[in-house]
């Protein structure tokens, strides 16, 4: 296996971006979902950002709820995600509901 294989890794289990702005802009899901309340459960297991090193309190915190369709074929995902805005990258993603 090539030394540049790590592209792919971090594609495999990252989500769609239009999902993830989805959830970012859906104001409701986030105002039930503080970020400090988030921080207060993961923050001591969230990485920094492999990229620019950003420790992981200073990255943005939102709560991702995967679309629609997804939970109607029994694949939905919600709970905390870590994003590096500066580097476009999901950098943790802590489960907490899945069908
Ligand atoms: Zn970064």
């Amino acid at each position: 296996m090539p030394e540049d294989s790590e592209d792919w890794e971090e594609e495999d289990d990252s989500f769609p971006w239009e999902d993830v702005d989805a959830s970012r802009e859906n104001k409701r899901l986030q105002a039930r979902h503080p970020q400090e309340k988030g921080k207060r459960l993961y923050l001591g297991r969230a990485a920094p950002c492999p990229d620019c090193r950003t420790p992981a309190e200073r990255l943005s915190w939102l709560y991702f709820e995967s679309p629609d369709w997804t939970w109607q074929n029994l694949c939905g995902r919600a709970g905390w995600m870590v994003v590096c805005d500066r580097c476009r990258r999901q950098v943790n993603f802590f489960c907490e509901v899945m069908n």
